[in-house]
C-alpha cells in the first residue's frame, strides 16, 4: 500500500505518519526530511535544495522525484510506504505514478486553517539529532527543550519562521486544488479534520486504512 498524506505545514502528517508507520510497519518517508539530510551532508542534490528551502519554495522537481525515487526503490518500501510531503504538485503525482505503480494508492488531505498552521509551526520543537517532532501546547518533551528519544536539543526549524510560514503556505494552497483534483478523479482520495486531537485523528486515518486493506484482501482471496 503507498499511502499518501497531503496537508498544509503543521497539520501532523509527520507525526501521524510515524503512527502509522508503527501500526502498520509501512516506512514512513519524508521529502522534507531527505532533503534536510542532504542539505547537512552537502551532498549534490542538497547543495542545489538548500537556497529554495531556505525561502520556503518548492525544490525543484527534478532534484525531489531523484531522492525519493532513490528511497523507495530500497528493500524495505517492497510492501509499501507512506509519503510525507511528495508529492506537491501534479507533476510530482505523475512521475510517482511512473516510478511505481505496484501499490494500492490512499492519498488522505489533514485538513487545517492557516491561523491554526501558524500557531502550531511557531510552537513547533524538532531534535536536530533523530527528527523527532514536538509541541509546546500538544506533544510536550518530557525534560525541556531536550528530546525524549536521544536527549539531544530540540530547536526551531529554520523554516517554521512567521515569514517563511507564510511563503509555504502560499505555496501549499497554490498546489493544493490541483493535486486534490487529480486524486479525487482516481477516487483515492480522503479528506480527514486536522483540528481534532492527535489520537482522534489517527483513528480516523486507520478507519480509512482498515477499509482499505480489508477490501484488498477480499480481491486478492480467490487467487
Ligand atoms: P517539509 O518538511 O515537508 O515542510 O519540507 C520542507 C521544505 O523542503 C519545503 O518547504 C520545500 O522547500 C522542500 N520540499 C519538501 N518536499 C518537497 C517536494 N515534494 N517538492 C519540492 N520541495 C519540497
Amino acid at each position: 500500500m503507498r499511502i499518501i498524506f497531503l496537508g498544509p505545514p503543521g497539520s501532523g502528517k509527520g507525526t501521524q505518519g510515524e503512527l502509522i508507520e508503527k501500526k502498520y510497519g509501512f516506512p514512513k518517508i519524508s521529502s522534507g526530511d531527505l532533503l534536510r539530510q542532504a542539505v547537512q551532508e552537502r551532498t549534490p542534490s542538497g547543495k542545489k535544495a538548500e537556497a529554495s528551502m531556505k525561502r520556503g519554495e518548492l525544490v525543484n522537481d527534478d532534484i525531489v522525484v531523484e531522492v525519493i525515487k532513490e528511497r523507495i526503490s530500497k528493500a524495505d518500501c517492497k510492501k509499501g510506504y507512506i509519503l510525507d510531503g511528495f508529492p506537491r504538485n501534479i507533476h510530482q503525482a505523475k512521475k510517482l505514478e511512473e516510478i511505481n505503480q505496484e501499490h494500492t494508492e490512499v492519498v488522505i488531505e489533514i485538513y487545517l486553517s492557516n491561523q491554526i498552521v501558524f500557531d502550531r509551526l511557531g510552537a513547533r520543537l524538532i531534535c536536530s539529532s533523530c527528527g523527532a517532532i514536538y509541541n509546546l501546547f500538544v506533544r510536550t518533551p518530557n525534560k525541556e527543550e531536550i528530546c525524549d528519544v536521544c536527549r539531544e536539543k530540540l530547536t526551531l526549524r529554520e523554516d517554521d519562521k512567521p515569514e517563511v510560514i507564510e511563503e509555504r503556505l502560499r505555496v501549499y494552497h497554490e498546489q493544493r486544488e490541483g493535486l486534490v483534483d487529480y486524486y479525487q478523479n482516481r477516487k483515492v482520495y480522503f479528506r480527514i479534520d486536522g483540528e481534532k486531537k492527535i489520537e482522534a485523528i489517527f483513528s480516523d486515518i486507520c478507519s480509512i486504512l482498515d477499509k482499505k486493506i480489508d477490501r484488498s484482501i477480499e480481491v486478492e482471496a480467490p487467487k
